[in-house]
């Protein structure tokens, strides 16, 4: 079974956060945000549920994402003394302070609900975030954003100038260098004409930060497949395309579960010659280890700066305590302590990422 996004971060992330709250300092890991840009009902909600691995977002062949949707994981261990059947994941709205909704289909409805009294019920879109916050103790503290999808013709209550407002709104989303990008588009449309990878591009000009996913795969014309898309023969990608196959609009209509779709999705890619050899970059679970590898890098990428904040802390503290002429200087030497701890668990982190090593140990 697959995990959702992140979970086999978790552990690093953890224990970097324990060292920094002995340290008594606020500094965590800032990790990247996740954003889903695409033409509208190309599968970007469908494609975060499943990483989220929970049932909770408006998803639909009209427009149904009408407003950004900021979704804070926030990794909450379940408590050891919680009596049983309580459940020990749930969401909270930044509207609604205090209201915790354990049942994900309530936190469907609330988003309908929602983007219905800022965008009102006749099709409009509006950058009016909804912040919604999901407490879990499978989640790796990360935010991820759906947006709403790029769409040409007004309809409804829509502006004229409908796709140059939601492009705008997407920009100021991925524009950010720490922001990854997933470019979803649709195996049954010409990747060429992809707004996602067009948007993207705009975004990320190097292609450094932007997954393509390409999704629908199970609806593409007979006798048409979607090998060259992944391979990267038709528009290349740094860190390359992972294909998906969503639940269709009747597996939405019949409720099926995700964990359904997950093995029917394994099973499509069992069944397609035209896939074999192509297990890397194909299915869910490969999107998110891609994602977790990015996360990994990253942390990789920002411990030494941390470590040499924190030991420019240590001797600014040990200067201070010496211009007081403490003799014993518990604080500081404290400080010592754990920057050995955080060196020699740089050190285990760096020996895990490299595979020589599968267990962080610190002692
Ligand atoms: P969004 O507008 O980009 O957020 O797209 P949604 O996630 O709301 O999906 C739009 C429609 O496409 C829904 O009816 C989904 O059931 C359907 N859909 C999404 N991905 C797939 C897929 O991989 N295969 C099939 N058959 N349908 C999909
Ligand atoms: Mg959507």
């Amino acid at each position: 079974t697959v995990g959702p996004v992140g979970s086999s971060v978790i552990p690093i992330v953890n224990k970097l956060q324990d060292i920094f709250a002995q340290l008594g300092n606020a500094s965590t890991i800032d990790l990247p945000q996740v954003a889903v840009v695409g033409s509208q009902s190309s599968g970007k909600s469908s494609v975060l549920e499943a990483l989220v691995g929970r049932d909770f977002l408006p998803r639909g062949s009209d427009i149904c994402t009408r407003r950004p949707l900021v979704l804070q994981l926030v990794h909450f261990p379940a408590r050891p003394d919680a009596p049983a059947g309580e459940s020990n994941e749930w969401g909270e709205f930044l509207h609604l302070p205090g209201s915790r909704f354990y049942d994900f289909s309530d936190i469907r409805r609330e988003i309908q609900a929602e983007t219905d009294r800022e965008a009102g019920g006749n099709k409009g879109v509006s950058d009016k975030q909804i912040r919604l916050k999901i407490f879990s103790p499978k989640v790796l503290n990360i935010t991820l954003v759906d947006l709403p999808g790029i769409t040409k013709v007004p309809v409804g209550d829509q502006p004229k100038d409908i796709e140059s407002r939601i492009r705008t709104m997407i920009l100021s989303y991925i524009k950010h260098g720490t922001c990854i990008i997933l470019a979803v588009s649709p195996a049954n449309a010409d990747l060429s004409n992809s707004d996602a990878l067009q948007m993207a591009r705009v975004a990320d000009p190097d292609g450094s930060r932007t997954i393509g996913v390409i999704t629908k795969l199970d609806i593409m014309d007979k006798g048409t497949d979607a090998r060259n898309f992944l391979l990267g023969n038709v528009i290349p990608l740094k860190l390359g395309y992972i294909g998906v196959i969503n639940r269709s609009q009747q597996d939405i209509n019949f409720n099926r579960s995700i964990k359904d779709a997950l093995a029917n999705e394994e099973m499509f890619f069992r069944q397609q010659p035209v896939y074999h050899g192509l297990s890397h970059c194909c299915g869910i679970p490969q999107l998110a280890k891609k994602l977790n590898q990015i996360l990994i890098q990253h942390i990789k990428t920002v411990l030494p700066g941390l470590k040499s904040r924190i030991n420019s802390q240590l001797v600014s503290v040990a200067k201070e305590h010496a211009a007081y002429g403490d003799v014993v200087d518990s604080k500081a030497g404290q400080g010592v302590k754990l920057l050995n701890i955080l060196t020699k668990y740089c050190e285990a982190f760096t020996s895990m990422i490299e595979g020589k090593n599968n267990e962080l140990s610190t002692t």
